[in-house]
C-alpha cells in the first residue's frame, strides 16, 4: 500500500487532515472517526416513532408551507411530496402498532424534471424538516453485482455514514437516488448484450426498495467475502428518485396522440401543450423510456418538476430563505460593504444563466463571476449598486 494513501478508503494524503501509519498500512482521520462510531454503538436518536402522535404530526399543508420557504414554484411536486411524507409518518406509527390488521405499504416517489429544477433541493429540504438522515446517491456509479462499479448496497452504506452508524436511525432515513434515468434499459432486446449498468442495476435495486433486510458493507464500494456486514432493514426507508428523462415529452406526446386517434379534433396540439405535457406523465411512459415494470411498481408516486421560467428564476434569486441575493449581501456585509442588487441586475444575471441551460443551478456561478472583481479588490466600508451595465461588463 502506498505510504501516501489511506489503506481503508484510499483517500490520498493531501485529501485528509491526518494519516496515521501502522505496521502494514495507513488510516486517515475519516476512517478513524467511522471506526470509532461503529465501536461506540448507536447513539440515541432524537425521534422515535412511538413518540409520534397523529395530533402533533405536521399536516401535508404545513409541510408544503415549509417547503415553500426554500423551493420556488413546483407546486404539484411539493404537494405530492408533502402528502407522501405525511403518509410515511402515519405508516411508521402504524408499524409500531402490534395488533394492526392492515399493512400500509410504502410510497416511494419518483420525480421527473430537467436538470437544475429543484429535485435534489426538494428531497434535501424535506429531510431537513423531518430531521432524519439523508443521503444522495448517483445511480450512474452503480453496476450489477460482480462488475466494475459499486454494488447497490453501497447506497445504504452512505445512509449509515450520515446516520453515524446508528442503524435504527438510518432505517428511518431518506435516500435520494439521482439520475435514475441513466439506468434505463439500453436496448429493447435484453438478450443482445448484458446490460450491467442498466436493467441489471434496476433488478438489484428492487430488494432495497421493497423493504427487506440487506447486508451492507460499512465502507461501501464492492462487497467482498471477508468483510463484516451491517444488516439494515429498508422497510421504513423512504426512497426518492429523480431524473431528467431526456426525450420523455416525446414519449408522452406519442402516447397521447395515439390515444387520440379517431378523435382528430382532440388531437394534442404540440405547441399549445408543450408546457403542460409533463403533467400527463405516467408509469407507461417511464416504461417506454426503459424502466422495468417491477421497479416502477415500487414507485407508486410519480411527480414532475416544471422547467423554470424567467420569473421563477428571478424569484429563486431573491426569495428563498438562503437566496443567492441574501447570501452575497451577507458576505459583503461582513466587510461592511453594502451590496445592492437592482431588479435589472437580477434580471441580467438570470438571462445570462438561462443561456447556459443549467437551470437554477447556474445562478450561483453567474453571480460569483459578476462579483469576482468586487470580491478580489474588496473595498471595506463602501457601497456597491449592481446594475445591468455593470453586470454586462463583468460577464464579457
Ligand atoms: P436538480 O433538479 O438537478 O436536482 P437541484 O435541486 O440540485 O436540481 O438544483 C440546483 C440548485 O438550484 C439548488 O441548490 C438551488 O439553489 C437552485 N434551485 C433549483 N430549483 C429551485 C427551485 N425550484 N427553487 C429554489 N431554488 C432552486
Amino acid at each position: 500500500m502506498s505510504p501516501n494513501q489511506c489503506s481503508f478508503c484510499g483517500r490520498k494524503k493531501e485529501e485528509v487532515e491526518i494519516l496515521v501509519s501502522g505496521n502494514n498500512g495507513y488510516i486517515c482521520n475519516h476512517c478513524i472517526e467511522q471506526a470509532y462510531n461503529m465501536l461506540a454503538g448507536p447513539t440515541k436518536n432524537n425521534i422515535n416513532p412511538s413518540d409520534y402522535n397523529i395530533e402533533n404530526l405536521k399536516k401535508p399543508r404545513e409541510i408544503k408551507e415549509f417547503l415553500d420557504q426554500y423551493v420556488i414554484g413546483q407546486e404539484q411536486a411539493k404537494k405530492q411530496l408533502s402528502i407522501a411524507v405525511y403518509n410515511h409518518y402515519k405508516r411508521l406509527m402504524h408499524v409500531e402498532n402490534t395488533d394492526r390488521e392492515v399493512e400500509l405499504e410504502k410510497s416511494n416517489i419518483l420525480m421527473v424534471g430537467e436538470t437544475g429544477t429543484g429535485k435534489t433541493l426538494l428531497a434535501k429540504t424535506i429531510a431537513k424538516e423531518l430531521n432524519v438522515p439523508f443521503c444522495i446517491v448517483d445511480a450512474t456509479i452503480l453496476t450489477e453485482a460482480g462488475y466494475v462499479g459499486e454494488d447497490v448496497e453501497s447506497i445504504l452504506s452512505r445512509l449509515l455514514m450520515v446516520a453515524d452508524y446508528d442503524v435504527e436511525r438510518a432505517e428511518r432515513g431518506i435516500v435520494f437516488i439521482d439520475e435514475i434515468d441513466k439506468i434505463a434499459r439500453k436496448s429493447d432486446n435484453p438478450s443482445i448484450t448484458r446490460d450491467v449498468s442498466g436493467e441489471g442495476v434496476q433488478q438489484g435495486l428492487l430488494k432495497l426498495l421493497e423493504g427487506s433486510i440487506v447486508n451492507v458493507p460499512p465502507q461501501g464500494g464492492r462487497k467482498h467475502p471477508d468483510q463484516k456486514y451491517i444488516q439494515v432493514n429498508t422497510q421504513n426507508i423512504l426512497f426518492i428518485a429523480g431524473g431528467a428523462f431526456d426525450g420523455i415529452k416525446e414519449i408522452i406526446e406519442r402516447r397521447l396522440n395515439k390515444q387520440a386517434i379517431g378523435f382528430s379534433s382532440e388531437k394534442i396540439n404540440k405547441t399549445d401543450e408543450e408546457e403542460y405535457i409533463l403533467e400527463k406523465i405516467n408509469a407507461i411512459d417511464l416504461r417506454s423510456f426503459g424502466l422495468i415494470p417491477e421497479l416502477l411498481g415500487r414507485f407508486p408516486i410519480i411527480t414532475y418538476l416544471d422547467k423554470l421560467t424567467k420569473e421563477a428564476m428571478i424569484r429563486i434569486m431573491k426569495e428563498p430563505k438562503n437566496s443567492i441575493v441574501n447570501q452575497f449581501t451577507q458576505l459583503f456585509k461582513m466587510d461592511n460593504v453594502k451590496l445592492e442588487f437592482t431588479d435589472h441586475a437580477v434580471e441580467a444575471i438570470v438571462e445570462a444563466t438561462m443561456e447556459k441551460g443549467l437551470g437554477a443551478r447556474g445562478l450561483r456561478g453567474t453571480t460569483e463571476k459578476v462579483l469576482e472583481d468586487y470580491m478580489y479588490d474588496i473595498d471595506q466600508h463602501s457601497e456597491i449598486v449592481l446594475t445591468r451595465e455593470k453586470i454586462a461588463n463583468q460577464l464579457q
